[in-house]
């Protein structure tokens, strides 16, 4: 069932516009930082909190914001302590974020829209189309949320903005959500542990380098051609390969980041020896990084990982052809934890997953 209208999230506002709103309601514009300090680093859940924060602000703040307008509704954990959360929105819509752990390393991957309109056809998220473009709270609120899981010892240390959607679809949203998880007033997350990834739209890589901050740029390839590209990611079929290596190019020497190439194996459709080669002469002239994710699957789809010895005779030849290249390693898999699976689940049941708590 779709919720009435609510309030804007307090998070929808920049540093500068919550100081302005601070003035609009005659208060000093220091009372901004001390309420972003309560939002972004200490893991309040209500404004009541705010315990520097005079009582009648508050009561101002309770009125005209939410702190959170999202609902939880899923909460899952692997057996690898990877977490992944199903986020109701205001309009009834659902999103996913994911928490990763690897040593002291704390991941947490964000979606960018509900939905997607990509269309590749590996890929959960994009089956149900786009519904529509999150906000920059909604953006934000989905590490908020994964940061009051975490014990008091833990602090987020990266971001990947891999879960569903488009993130160059929506950058007048997704900019100032990063703006803020950079700023020492907000999370304090450096540049270089913030990675977008995009399927390619050069326009918006090349907007993105002028930016002046230097995220990792993560392209999500897939084929060394365009025939096969165009198969496999339909959006291609308008922009092509040479056009979004350019526009990379131009990202590596504006920001001085190497870029990654993503790679989904897919058996007997892109991890042929001759993609290998093929990919291996695309990119070794560049400064760049492969990163060969094994499909995860995904039930309504007929593409499937290829066995091993595939996977290592691709990573070889890429080396051998002067490549840079990882394999990824696969997260959170007893818990649906690839991108969309889980709102997918959800829009299927129609609403009758039965929440889980921790
Ligand atoms: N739209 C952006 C970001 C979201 S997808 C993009 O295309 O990059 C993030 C990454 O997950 C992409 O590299 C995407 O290709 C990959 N991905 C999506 N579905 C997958 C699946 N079923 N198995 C493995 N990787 C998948």
């Amino acid at each position: 069932m779709t919720q009435k209208p609510t309030l804007p999230p307090i998070t929808n506002l920049s540093r500068a516009e919550l100081a302005q709103w601070c003035e609009e309601n005659d208060q000093a514009s220091f009372r901004s930082d001390q309420i972003r300090k309560w939002i972004y680093g200490k893991r309040v859940h209500q404004f009541e909190e705010m315990h520097d924060i005079p009582a009648s602000l508050r009561e101002t703040l309770e009125k005209e914001f939410h702190l959170f307008a999202s609902e939880i509704v899923d909460h899952r954990i692997a057996s690898d302590r990877t977490e992944k959360l199903l986020l109701k929105l205001h309009d009834g819509e659902h999103v996913e974020t994911v928490l990763m752990r690897e040593t002291s390393r704390r991941t947490v991957c964000i979606s960018t829209q509900v939905g997607c309109a990509m269309g590749c056809v590996f890929c959960a998220s994009g089956l149900l189309g786009l519904k529509r473009s999150l906000s920059t709270g909604e953006i934000l609120e989905q590490i908020l949320r994964i940061d009051r899981l975490l014990s008091p010892t833990e602090r987020i240390t990266n971001i990947v903005v891999m879960g569903i959607g488009e993130p160059l679809a929506n950058l007048k949203n997704l900019l100032p959500a990063l703006e803020t998880l950079n700023e020492k007033g907000g999370m304090g997350i450096g540049v270089r542990r913030i990675t977008i990834s995009t399927v390619g739209l050069p326009d918006k890589i090349i907007e993105l380098s002028n930016f002046g901050k230097a995220f990792n740029l993560a392209v999500s390839l897939h084929a060394p051609n365009d025939t096969l590209r165009t198969e496999i990611v339909p959006i291609n079929k308008n922009i092509g390969i040479q056009k979004i290596l350019k526009a990379a190019d131009t990202y590596f020497e504006k920001t001085g980041r190497r870029v990654t190439y993503e790679y989904v194996l897919l058996a007997g459709k892109n991890d042929q020896p001759e993609h290998a080669k093929q990919l291996a002469s695309l990119l070794r002239k560049r400064n760049a990084h492969v990163n060969l994710i094994p499909m995860n699957d995904v039930e309504e789809l007929s593409f499937h990982k290829p066995l091993e010895p595939q996977t290592q005779e691709f990573t070889k030849i890429l080396e051998q052809g002067g490549v840079n290249v990882t394999v990824r390693k696969r997260k959170g898999a007893d818990i649906d934890a690839a991108c969309g699976q889980l709102r997918l689940i959800q829009e299927k049941e129609n609403d009758s997953i039965v929440p889980l708590t921790t």
